[in-house]
């Protein structure tokens, strides 16, 4: 069976490597020509751990190759996975021009049957238009055979991508035609033998059991987080919160950690999309609606606390800040929708000098954050970055930061003053002997 994948980012690489590796013929097809000349080349554009054995093991055994024909990969492909990006619009709703070029892309060129499988995160109804629309072209064409359509998305974590896309949560199969099911078992047989969790549902069904997965993890962090606001208030620990609630398995103690609030290219997105989705079928969803905004709260809270701490009139000129980790979690270099990029705007816009440092988030911060450039200098270690500044502000948990060598960092310093806003170094024996310390969701000051 041969496969392609539309799509080489995150989940399409990653997908596709992985695929690859258990000996499928794979091509991935991308509209980014230099991207598919550095894969080729055996390259990986993005950061994942594993993922560079992988691509070149796959490119060595010839399993795995790379085009940016989309004539090339339709036609030389049984089974198709649409992987392409459906970032939001400005109304919030999911762009799917990506997904439409690439389904009319199919339309055109298929040459026989076909499955083709949705992996990118689609609003509800977008599986059965694509089905219809394919049927359509099938017939004005005046072809004899069907190309059939699955929802399958995808529940990897970036940074963490290449173990679950062998080792997955679930797979979820979102189909109402028996052939396609049948191709995506073969497909995924090495996961049944795993005893993966597979579930097989309508395509709707598919699809919205993506949005209510994402909506519900940003759910439990904006309530976590308010809490975590409010622990500060009243003199409570929300990490001892947290642990004596995620000791009920009913609640379970995974995606319960206060900080600056939730980031990515996910999470943000499809919130966003499903309270669109909501309002536009005459059900308002309150409840992600709420955590949409706590999010955001979230975010200018953590400046109104750093200016708070540094600053008696609220404005932040002649302050050096340090920040520490941009991309929205570790071990990925993914910068897109990261809360730093909020809270550094802000630290900017109150007069701070900012200094930052990432062990892989600099270069796509350095490229996308053309309204910053000039008011970040960008550093070449943690070190680097916390010379001569009056504060650091650590942003991102990589494991790294906590192996750095705070006592010669805060002599480095101007000032001496920590926000850890992902508690990182909570439990650290001396933090708060070295700095002076605020971590996110307790009162350091009692
Ligand atoms: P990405 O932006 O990293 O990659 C998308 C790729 O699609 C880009 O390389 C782009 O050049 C390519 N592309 C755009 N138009 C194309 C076309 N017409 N033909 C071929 N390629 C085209 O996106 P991603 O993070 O991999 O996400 C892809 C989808 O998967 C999204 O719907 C996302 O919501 C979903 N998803 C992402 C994650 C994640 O952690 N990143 C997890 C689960 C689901």
């Amino acid at each position: 069976m041969k496969i392609g994948i539309m799509g080489t980012g995150y989940v399409g690489l990653v997908h596709g490597a992985v695929l690859s590796s258990y000996g499928f013929p794979v091509t991935c097809m991308d509209v980014d020509a230099e991207k598919i000349d550095r894969l080729a080349a055996g390259i990986s554009p993005i950061y994942e751990p594993d993922l560079d054995e992988l691509l070149t093991g796959g490119i060595e055994a010839g399993t795995l190759s790379f085009t940016t024909s989309a004539e090339e990969v339709v036609q030389s492909s049984d089974v198709i996975f649409i992987a392409v990006g459906t970032p939001a619009m400005d109304d919030g709703s999911a762009n799917l021009t990506y997904v439409h070029e690439v389904m009319h892309a199919i339309g055109k060129y298929a040459n026989g049957y076909k499955v083709v499988v949705c992996k990118s995160t689609m609003p509800v109804g977008t599986n059965r238009s694509i089905a219809n629309y394919l049927d359509g072209v099938l017939k004005t064409r005046n072809e004899p055979f069907r190309i059939d359509v699955a929802s399958n998305p995808e529940f990897l974590r970036q940074g963490k991508a290449v173990s679950d896309s062998l080792s997955p949560s679930r797979i979820v199969i979102g189909t109402e035609n028996e052939e396609a099911k049948r191709m995506l078992q073969t497909i995924y047989a090495g996961y049944m033998r795993q005893h993966v969790p597979f579930l097989y549902t309508n395509p709707e069904t598919a699809e919205m059991i993506k949005y209510a997965a994402n909506s519900f993890l940003g759910v439990k962090i904006s309530f976590v987080n308010e809490l975590a606001l409010l622990s500060e208030k009243v003199g409570a620990n929300i990490q001892d919160i947290a642990t004596g609630m995620g000791l009920d398995d009913r609640i379970s103690p995974h995606f319960l950690q206060a900080g600056p609030g939730y980031g990515g290219s996910c999470f943000p997105k499809d919130m966003q999309a499903l309270v669109g989705v909501g309002q536009k079928n005459g059900e308002e969803l309150y409840v992600v609606r709420a955590a949409v905004a706590a999010n955001e709260k979230q975010k200018a809270k953590m400046v109104d606390k750093i200016s708070g701490v540094l600053a008696s009139n609220g404005s932040l000129r002649g302050k050096t800040i340090a920040v520490w980790g941009l991309s929205f979690k570790p071990e990925t270099d993914d910068i897109r929708f990261a809360p730093s990029y909020d809270i550094i705007s802000g630290l900017v816009a109150r007069g701070a000098a900012v200094k930052a440092y990432c062990p892989q988030g600099m270069k796509q911060a350095e490229r996308a954050w053309t309204d910053l450039s000039g008011a970040v200098a960008f550093c070449e270690s943690e070190e680097d970055c916390a010379r001569n500044a009056d504060a650091i502000v650590l942003m991102t948990e990589w494991k790294q930061f906590k192996a750095s060598g705070l006592d010669s960092i805060v002599k480095s310093m101007r000032g001496n003053v920590f926000f850890d806003l992902r508690n990182l170094f909570a439990d650290h024996p001396r933090i708060r002997l070295l700095f002076d310390y605020y971590s996110v969701g307790s009162d350091e000051r009692r």
